[in-house]
């Protein structure tokens, strides 16, 4: 982006010097034709600030999602047993809620009485699952 920048601020140091040159020709067409530049290096630049404020605006919604995930996971999922992990064997992951929703909600892990359903119940869901964490 800074390249894109220091080339207009080139062109635009180029074409007012055309423009010091031009009052020595009193060529008209020239001098319309310089005037035209002029205009579309001015428009090239404001249109670059607009582009380069939503280039900005966009990078912090971007750090905004990113923080509020913990960072981006791509890790895929692998079913074993009774839930989905990853291979780093983090998990174990509700596999209703994986694939009905593609959501990562990890299972807890059940004591007591409710026991007796299921060794790990998913926290959204409810559902509970017979296998050990
Ligand atoms: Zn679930």
């Amino acid at each position: 982006m800074d390249d894109v920048i220091g080339s207009i601020g080139h062109a635009i140091t180029l074409a007012k010097r055309l423009r010091e040159i031009s009052k020595n020709i009193e060529d008209a067409e020239f001098k319309n034709l310089l005037a035209d530049l002029n205009l579309e290096l001015a428009d090239t630049k404001l249109a670059l600030a607009d582009v380069m404020e939503k280039n900005a605006q966009l990078r912090t919604e971007l750090a905004t999602i990113k923080h509020s995930q913990g960072g981006i996971s791509i890790e895929p999922l692998t079913f074993r047993e009774f839930a989905y992990f990853t291979e780093g064997n983090d998990g174990p992951f509700c596999s209703k809620c994986y694939e009905t929703a593609n959501q990562r909600i990890r299972l807890k892990k059940v004591t007591g009485a409710f026991s007796t359903f299921g060794h790990t119940q998913c926290p959204s869901c409810e559902q509970f699952y017979d296998g050990k964490i």
